[in-house]
């Protein structure tokens, strides 16, 4: 496994970085998770502009033009010959004092690893998962906004230790106001009555790739899908409740706090996004 760590191929075990890298004294950087299939990656230039855009709203100086990184995410892939992947981009801050300060940091470290793909257990997309909702919050769009997929994830991961504590293996985060806004690395969604909804972004969700792709499929296809914000209530009374992500692709959820959704299996309409899901990441491949 070849990892891309600041202009060179390494070795695993010798991709190092400084203890004084501001990504890890204080989560000061940005990051995108990406996934390649069949040799194509798929929405690379949405995942590249996203980078870009958050890297530009912290004001992280990109060591490479957007042009030139993605040029070495692709040979990265190429150098570890795997056709279905998932690629980790990393762009942290970079060395500097034990002080706050950015400025003190001018090199940003920037990490790509490419990994053979650990799917989600079958069984999960034949079962569904149950989840809960959790007490940790989004933070409020204000203070950092949801579009800047920073290296900043502590809420995500109390999120995670949440579901951990309550038997589970995802939650759902509401945002200040109550809102339901997504899981702890996933986008949420929800079909009743003909609609399909999902938290718009100014609510506390990240603007998932997986998540506008089924948009698109799903309008595509003829849904009434709207970003709308909706709360508890309304995913307890949903006739189906899914999770999109990179990873996850498209995953059903049966139950949510105790209550059972739907028929407590995966609904038709997830089943069948799912199914379109895996059909466009390859049509877009070949195209
Ligand atoms: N929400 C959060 C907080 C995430 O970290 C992620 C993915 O990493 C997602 C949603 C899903 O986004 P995407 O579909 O771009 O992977």
């Amino acid at each position: 496994q070849w990892i891309f760590l600041n202009g060179e191929f390494v070795r695993k075990e010798d991709a190092k970085i400084s203890v004084y890298d501001h990504g890890f004294l204080y989560g000061d950087g940005i990051f995108e998770g990406i996934r390649v299939y069949n040799g194509n990656i798929f929405r690379m230039k949405e995942h590249m502009d996203r980078l870009y855009e958050s890297g530009r709203s912290i004001l992280l100086n990109m060591p490479y033009s957007q042009k030139e990184l993605t040029e070495l995410v692709i040979k990265t892939v190429e150098k570890n010959g795997l056709r279905d992947a998932y690629i980790r981009l990393v762009v942290s801050r970079g060395p500097g004092d034990l002080g706050l300060d950015p400025y003190k940091c001018p090199n940003a470290n920037v990490v790509i690893i490419v990994e053979p793909l650990a799917i989600f257990p079958k069984q999960l997309y034949e079962t569904g998962i149950d989840i809960v909702t959790v007490p940790t919050r989004r933070n409020r769009p204000d203070v950092l906004s949801p579009k800047v997929k920073s290296l900043n994830y502590l809420n995500n991961i109390l999120v995670k230790i949440e579901a951990h504590l309550a038997n589970v293996s995802e939650a759902l985060m509401l945002n200040d106001q109550g809102y339901v806004a997504e899981g702890s690395a996933d986008n949420v969604f929800i079909y009743k009555k003909g609609k399909l909804l999902t938290p718009p972004g100014y609510i506390g969700a990240l603007e998932g790739i997986t998540r506008n792709a089924i948009i698109d499929i799903a309008k595509e296809l003829g849904y009434d899908v709207a970003e709308e914000p909706f709360t508890r209530h309304d995913v307890y009374t949903a006739e189906e409740v899914f999770l999109t992500g990179t990873a996850a692709e498209v995953i059903a959820v049966v139950k949510v706090d105790g209550r059972v959704i739907g028929d407590g299996v995966p609904g038709e309409h997830t089943s069948h996004l799912l199914k379109q899901f895996r059909k466009k990441v390859i049509e877009e491949g070949e195209k």
